[in-house]
């Protein structure tokens, strides 16, 4: 595996860009706030941004009236934290609590595998993904990555 420090800043750049086109053409912007400071993750940084690139494809499929998807980006003391938040119709409590399990899907041509992979991803990061949402208020999935300073790996 391709292990390096990365500041996950310049992987949601890439992710954003990747997909803005196809935002754009579904009325929907994408907002982004990353603040001022690196944010130093260690871990495979593709799988990393495969995991943004995962989270906002659902976003921009949710929302099929437009709107905007806010992507917020901090450190909170030793960790990383990414916000992702949609104004789609959100997800029920059924709904919620079989995502991720493999194959699970309400699209029809959806494979039901994005976000279990992102699990995954994250898990093998130490890290941590929540989602919390309500029918009708949109979504919003929380990431967090152990915070790794370059050249200490420690938090400081
Ligand atoms: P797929 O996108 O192929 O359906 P995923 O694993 O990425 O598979 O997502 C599984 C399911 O979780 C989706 O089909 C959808 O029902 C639900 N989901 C995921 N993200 C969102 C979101 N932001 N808003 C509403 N539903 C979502
Ligand atoms: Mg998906």
């Amino acid at each position: 595996y391709d292990l390096s420090y990365h500041d996950v800043r310049s992987s949601m750049r890439e992710t954003v860009t990747l997909l803005e086109t196809q935002a754009i053409l579904h009325s929907i912007m994408i907002e982004t706030d990353f603040g001022p400071d690196p944010l130093w993750v260690y871990g495979v940084e593709n799988q990393v941004k495969q995991v943004f690139i995962n989270v906002i494809k659902n976003a921009i499929e949710a929302m099929i009236d437009g709107g905007a998807i806010r992507v917020r980006m901090r450190r909170v003391d030793d960790t990383v934290q990414i916000r992702i938040s949609d104004e789609g119709p959100g997800i029920g409590e059924t709904q919620l609590s079989k995502m991720g399990q493999p194959f699970y899907t309400t699209k029809d041509k959806g494979t039901g595998l994005g976000l279990m992979v992102s699990y995954k991803i994250v898990d093998n990061h130490q890290g941590n993904i929540q989602v919390d949402s309500q029918l009708g208020s949109g979504t919003t999935f929380e990431i967090t990555f152990p915070f790794r300073y370059p050249e200490t790996n420690s938090v400081k």
